[in-house]
């Protein structure tokens, strides 16, 4: 779906099914250092953005009525919406897999096949390293292409660097807690230095921050 499909028909109907999220989403964007809403919801499209807008209403409608499980929290909502339509069914030549049970199986852990990983950028991880993550523009989190087949459909769009474990830290997704923080020191603080690579920190400048 289009950004506007998103932001005009998915969201607010989703919104509308479950009405904690907007109350959710106030709450956790307040205070320094968290996200924005507006980061927060840029996030869920990304997640979404390969779905059909119909596909994404109907699993919203499925979820409302109880016959898909409602994750705990949130911040699941659009990976379980995602998973409900079956990850780029409509664009992706890798046909969603299920085991014997229905699950949908993964090719990648990293990316779920979507060819992207959210990592934090390389700004913040130097004002991580530098002590000052949380200050204002410092908590930024950025697509990654994945190393593995799906994300070579997206080889090619050089403002993405290929996602590499040495020097991405993965955020969990929506969750930007104190384990993401916790995790993201832990990362900068295990780097060696030569992993930092300028043509990778004007990349994620240029790409895919929000
Ligand atoms: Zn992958």
């Amino acid at each position: 779906m289009t950004w506007d499909e998103f932001k005009g028909d998915w969201f607010p109907a989703h919104c509308a099914a479950f009405t904690g999220i907007r109350a959710w989403l106030a709450k956790i964007s307040r205070g320094d250092g968290a996200p924005t809403e507006a980061q927060i919801v840029k996030g869920w499209y990304n997640v979404l953005r390969e779905v059909d807008l119909e596909a994404a209403n109907a699993a919203t409608a499925r979820m409302h009525a109880g016959d898909i499980e409602e994750p705990k929290g949130f911040d699941r909502h659009p990976a379980a919406i995602r998973r409900a339509c079956g990850v780029q069914r409509q664009q992706s030549r890798y046909e969603p897999r299920f085991d014997a049970d229905g699950n949908q199986m993964f090719a990648c852990r990293d990316c779920l096949d979507s060819g992207f990983v959210l990592c934090w950028t390389e700004k913040s991880m130097r004002a991580m390293r530098d002590g000052t993550f949380g200050q204002p523009y410092t908590v930024y989190s950025t697509y990654i292409v994945c190393h593995c087949p799906a994300g070579n459909q997206h080889d090619g769009r050089r403002e993405f660097p290929r996602y590499d474990a040495k020097r991405h830290l993965p955020i969990l997704m929506g969750t930007w807690d104190d384990g993401d923080r916790a995790r993201l020191a832990a990362f900068v603080g295990n780097m060696r230095p030569a992993n930092y690579d300028p043509a990778l920190e004007s990349a994620t400048e240029n790409g895919g921050t929000f």
